[in-house]
C-alpha cells in the first residue's frame, strides 16, 4: 500500500512534469516556427536590398562601378549569398563563383552543416533566386542570388535558437525541482497531522484517554478532524473518570452502613445483644436508607453522562410548582415551617421534561424542609424571563458554610455528614438537580449564609438550542 505522503508528492511531480513538458513543447514549436518565418523574410529582404544596391552601381550601358559591385558581392558572400550580376544584354558583370569559388563552396557547406546540426534529416540544397535590377528609368540588368535553401540559419541564428532551448530546459528543470520541493512539503503538511491522529487514536483505543492530538494545522478539515478526536478523547476521559469515581464513591458510601448493620446483626445472632424491636428498627432504617441511596444512584446514573433523554413538552412551570407545593404542604405544616409560592399573573412556559423538572423542585423543596427548623419560612418564586423561566427557592434554614458551597452539587457531598446521615441524606439530591438542569442547558446556583438561610436559583431556557434538539 502506498502512503499518502508518497502519493501526494508523486502526483505533484507528475502534474508538474506534464504541465512543463506541454508548455515547453508548445513554446518550442511555436517559437521555432515563428523564427523560421522571420529568417525566410529576412533572407528575402536581404536579397532585395542587395539587388537594389547593385542596380545603383549601373552608370551607362556596359559601364558599372565594378569595385563597388565586387564589394557588395563579397559582403553578400560573407552572409551566405552567392551573387551573379548580368547587364541587360546578359553579359556577366560579376560572379561570386568566379571571384572565389572555394569560398562559395565553403559557405554553402557551412550553412548545410548549420542546418543539419539543428535538423538531422534536413533536406536542403542550393537555391537560386532571380531578380531584375532596375534604376528609376529602366531595367539595367539581372541579379541571381544563390544560397542554401529553402532557408538557412547563420551562426548567430543557430546560437540564438540553441540558447532559447537551453533556457526552456533550465526552466523545466527548475520547475520540476520547485514542484518536488512544494509537493513534498504539501504532502508532509497533510500527512503529518493524519499520522498524529492515527497514533493518538491508537493510544486512546488502548485506554490512554489523556492523549491528545497536539499537531497544529491550517487545513480546515484536518483542524476539524484533530478537534473531533480531541473532543472524543475528552468525553471518553470524562466518562472514565465518572465511572471510576462512581465505583469509588459507592464503595465508600456503602461500606460504613453495611458494616454497621452487619456487626449489629452478628451481635444479635451471637446473643451479645437481644434482638429487641428498637435494635431491629435501627437496622431496618439503615437498610431503608441504603435502598434509598441505591435508588437515587440509579436515577443519577440515568441523568448524568450522555444517555439522558429528555421528553420535552410545553408546559407552565408555575402550574407544576403549584402541584408540587400542594403535595408538600402537609409535611411543612407538620414541621411548622411556612411555605409560600409566588407565581405571578402570567404563565411561565418552558419546553422541557416535566417529570425531570418536577424531580428538581421536589429535591430542592425536600432539602429546604429538611434544613429549615420549625418556625422558619420557605418561599418559592417562579418568574418568567425573556429567554426562559427562573425559579428561586429561599429558606430561612441553617444555611451552608462558604467552604461547602462550591461542593454541594457533587455526588455524596454533605456539608455536615454526621448530622445528615442521621437525617437520612445521601448527598445525591443536588447532584440529580444539577444533572437535570444541565441536560436542559440551564443553570443552578446557590447563595447562602450560615444560620440565616439559603437561596437556590434555577434557570431553564424557554427553548432548547438547536444542537440539543437533534
Ligand atoms: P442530601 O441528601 O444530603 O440532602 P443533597 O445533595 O440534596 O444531599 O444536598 C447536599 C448537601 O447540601 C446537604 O447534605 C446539605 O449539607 C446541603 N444543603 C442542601 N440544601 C440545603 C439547604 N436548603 N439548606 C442548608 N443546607 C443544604
Amino acid at each position: 500500500m502506498i502512503s499518502l505522503r508518497w502519493k501526494l508528492s508523486l502526483s505533484y511531480v507528475l502534474v508538474a512534469i506534464s504541465v512543463v513538458c506541454l508548455v515547453s513543447l508548445a513554446a518550442n514549436f511555436l517559437l521555432e516556427r515563428q523564427f523560421r518565418d522571420y529568417v525566410k523574410e529576412r533572407q528575402e529582404e536581404r536579397n532585395r536590398q542587395t539587388v537594389a544596391l547593385l542596380a545603383r552601381q549601373y552608370q551607362a550601358p556596359g559601364v558599372w562601378k565594378e569595385t563597388t559591385v565586387q564589394a557588395i558581392g563579397i559582403n553578400a558572400l560573407e552572409q551566405g549569398m552567392i551573387v551573379k550580376v548580368r547587364d541587360a544584354g546578359g553579359e556577366v558583370i560579376w560572379d561570386a563563383t568566379r571571384h572565389n569559388n572555394g569560398l562559395c563552396q565553403q559557405m554553402l557547406s557551412h550553412m548545410a552543416r548549420n542546418m543539419s546540426s539543428r535538423y538531422p534529416n534536413w533536406n536542403g540544397g542550393y537555391t537560386v533566386a532571380r531578380y531584375s535590377a532596375k534604376n528609376q528609368f529602366q531595367t539595367v540588368g539581372s541579379v541571381e542570388i544563390g544560397y542554401y535553401g529553402p532557408f538557412f540559419y547563420t551562426d548567430t541564428d543557430l546560437a540564438f535558437i540553441n540558447t532559447l532551448n537551453r533556457i526552456l530546459l533550465g526552466v523545466t528543470v527548475c520547475t520540476l525541482l520547485v514542484a518536488l520541493v512544494v509537493g513534498v512539503a504539501m504532502a508532509r503538511s497533510v500527512s503529518a497531522p493524519i499520522s498524529r491522529v492515527i497514533e493518538t487514536t491508537g493510544r486512546i483505543a488502548e485506554g490512554r484517554y489523556e492523549q491528545r492530538v497536539e499537531h497544529r494545522t491550517d487545513i480546515k478539515e484536518l483542524h476539524q478532524l484533530t478537534g473531533a478526536i480531541n473532543g472524543l478523547a475528552d468525553s471518553l476521559q470524562k466518562q472514565e473518570l465518572l465511572r471510576k469515581r462512581l465505583s469509588a464513591d459507592v464503595a465508600h458510601e456503602l461500606r460504613t452502613p453495611l458494616a454497621t448493620v452487619q456487626s449489629h446483626l452478628e451481635a444479635m445472632i451471637d446473643g451479645i445483644w437481644a434482638a429487641d424491636p428498637s435494635r431491629l428498627k435501627s437496622c431496618h432504617e439503615e437498610i431503608l436508607r441504603l435502598s434509598r441511596m441505591v435508588q437515587d444512584l440509579h436515577k443519577l446514573s440515568k441523568y448524568e453522562g450522555e444517555d439522558l433523554k429528555l421528553e420535552r413538552t410545553r408546559f407552565d412551570l408555575g402550574e407544576l410548582a403549584r402541584a408540587i407545593v400542594l403535595n408538600f404542604e402537609h409535611e411543612f405544616k407538620n414541621k411548622s415551617v411556612a411555605l409560600e409560592l409566588r407565581t405571578g399573573p402570567i404563565p411561565a412556559p418552558v419546553l422541557a421534561d416535566r417529570d425531570k423538572l418536577s424531580q428538581v423542585l421536589v429535591n430542592l423543596l425536600a432539602n429546604a424542609l429538611k434544613f429549615t427548623p420549625a418556625g422558619g419560612r420557605v418561599e418559592m418564586v417562579i418568574a418568567p424571563q425573556q429567554r426562559g423561566v427562573q425559579m428561586v427557592l429561599r429558606d430561612t434554614g441553617i444555611g451552608i458554610a462558604a467552604a461547602d458551597l462550591p461542593n454541594i452539587f457533587e455526588r455524596f457531598y454533605r456539608a455536615d455528614p454526621s448530622r445528615n446521615r442521621l437525617s437520612g441524606g445521601s448527598g445525591i439530591g443536588l447532584a440529580i438537580v444539577k444533572a437535570i438542569v444541565d441536560a436542559h442547558q440551564g443553570t443552578v446556583t446557590v447563595e447562602s449564609q450560615p444560620g440565616r438561610g439559603s437561596t437556590f436559583t434555577v434557570f431553564i431556557p424557554a427553548a432548547p438550542s438547536p444542537q440539543d434538539r437533534e
